[in-house]
């Protein structure tokens, strides 16, 4: 039997602790804060349910998609299936999302249109006599890209608003791997998305086997009391198996033993174990770990390893609907404003209606440092005219906040990251995994294949 740290209560620290306490390890899970599941957290706020930003669970992978419908298997009316309804308000319209060439065509009128294959045509002639001059894919940037395959007058009005808006940083900082399959298009492909494709959502996540906008049309399910439920449900397995997990107790420090096995030392006490897995931030671990190579150079590497912050704005309102789950957008201190209840009911009682709205800013940030007074008076106004509320309308709001949340891929970022990712993988039994300890921008299904994965590996070695 193996004694197994997780640091990190979030998808892919219960789901390597489900399989790894499944397979009679002594696994104990840290968390350091209240509640378990992390990013995919469920907060309860009198008689509501707030996501951190509505998440809904799809998959392409069939075990992981098994896996979470047999979690509901007793009661599968508990994890319903809910067709997912996003706009995008865009030049006072509200369009698809991600942005297609049919909206386009169809809602903007004939100039938009016009416009948009005018300036796609000018870039393609230019890049075509300056076929030479191409830059090396590493360092091509968001604005390289959307102005090469989409033109500079969707870049002005689309791209480079809605990215900067999001990541708070330049679209000529930015690299291109924050866009999904954001592989140079030839003309006919490009043709093709302007006139068929929906454009790539531009924000989110990395490329898998499906591309964004494949993963987003897979079916979706929402779990009645919150998404929350998923992390509850896999707790119960942990715990059944005689797995720990323990709230509220921070991971400080970890000293490396010189027989490969840790000590590792939270606010309470210290432990120790054989086998450590981190799903903290990369510009975190690498300030805790005792004795490692290079330690000043390698934590400087890794702080230029920045995570962007969320927070959440939620709004308790008499009975209202926005008539999707989610709408993004442009020119709001919010990204995007999504309907709670459009997603289930149960999230607060009948006769009223969540709000959330998400705000992404940099750590420690004028925004971030903002009181929740503040952020509900920057935000208030605007919602006011997207959603057309009163102030007779508004019954209460809560702000929630978390500080590590998108990666962010800077141009240069790849670099930092192989320098880091190889220095920890020299620690004999230590693992550094997950959304925040991969630097990587992933969805539930593929953290629970990385927490499954690496249970595996562990599993096979014993
Ligand atoms: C707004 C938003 C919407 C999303 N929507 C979707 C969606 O619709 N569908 C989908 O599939 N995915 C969605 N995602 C992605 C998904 O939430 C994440 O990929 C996933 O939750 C990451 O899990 P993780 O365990 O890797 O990291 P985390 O959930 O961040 O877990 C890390 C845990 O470590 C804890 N921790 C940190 N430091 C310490 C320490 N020193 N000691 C102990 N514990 C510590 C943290 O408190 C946290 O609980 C969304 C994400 C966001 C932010």
């Amino acid at each position: 039997m193996k004694k197994i740290i997780i640091i990190g209560s979030g998808i892919t620290g219960l789901s390597a602790g489900w399989r790894l306490a499944g397979n009679k390890n002594d696994v104990q899970i840290f968390e350091s804060d209240n509640q378990i599941g992390g990013l995919a957290k469920t907060i309860k706020f009198k008689n509501h349910y707030f996501d951190l930003g509505p998440h809904s669970f799809f998959s392409e992978d069939r075990e992981i998609y098994k896996t979470v419908k047999d979690l509901f298997q007793e009661d599968p009316g508990e994890l319903p299936a809910k067709e997912r309804l996003v706009k995008m308000y865009f030049m006072k319209k509200y369009v698809d999302y991600p942005l297609s060439a049919k909206s386009i065509l169809l809602q903007m009128g004939p100039v938009v249109p016009f416009l948009c294959f005018v300036s796609f045509l000018k870039s393609y002639i230019f890049q075509f006599f300056n076929e030479k001059d191409k830059i090396s894919n590493d360092e091509i940037t968001v604005k390289d890209w959307a102005i090469n395959n989409f033109g500079n007058f969707l870049y002005k009005n689309f791209f480079k608003p809605y990215t900067e808006q999001f990541w708070k940083i330049s679209t000529e900082d930015l690299s291109h791997r924050v866009i999904p399959s954001s592989k140079k298009l030839d003309f006919a492909k490009t043709l093709k998305h302007l006139f068929f494709n929906k454009f790539l959502d531009i924000s989110r996540r990395e490329p898998n086997e499906l591309n964004i906008v494949q993963r987003e049309s897979l079916p979706t399910f929402y779990p009645k009391k919150g998404f929350g439920e998923i992390a509850n449900k896999i707790s119960e397995k942990i715990k059944y198996n005689k797995g720990k997990i323990s709230l509220n107790e921070k991971v400080l420090k970890i000293n490396i033993l010189p027989n490969s096995s840790f000590e590792v030392f939270t606010e309470k006490k210290s432990y120790f174990c054989d086998i450590v897995i981190s799903t903290i931030p990369l510009n975190q671990i690498t300030k805790k770990i005792n004795p490692i190579n290079n330690k000043k150079k390698l934590v400087a590497i890794s702080e230029k390893l920045e995570y962007l912050s969320l927070i959440v704005l939620n709004i308790i309102t008499k009975k209202k609907s926005l008539g999707f789950q989610y709408c993004y957008y442009l020119h709001r201190p919010y990204n995007r404003v999504s309907n709670l209840n459009l997603f289930s009911e149960e999230t607060s009682p009948h006769n009223e209606s969540i709000f959330s709205l998400e705000i992404s800013c940099l750590p420690n940030s004028k925004m971030w440092n903002k009181t929740d007074k503040e952020i509900y008076e920057d935000c208030i106004d605007f919602l006011k005219k997207d959603i057309e509320l009163d102030d007779a309308d508004i019954i209460n709001f809560k702000v929630i906040k978390a500080p590590n949340v998108y990666p962010i891929y800077k141009k240069d970022y790849t670099k930092n990251l192989e320098s880091v990712s190889s220095e920890l993988l020299k620690i004999r039994n230590f693992y550094s995994v997950g959304r925040l300890g991969q630097f990587y921008y992933g969805d539930i299904d593929q953290m629970m294949r990385i927490g499954f994965d690496i249970a595996k590996n562990i599993n096979h070695e014993k």
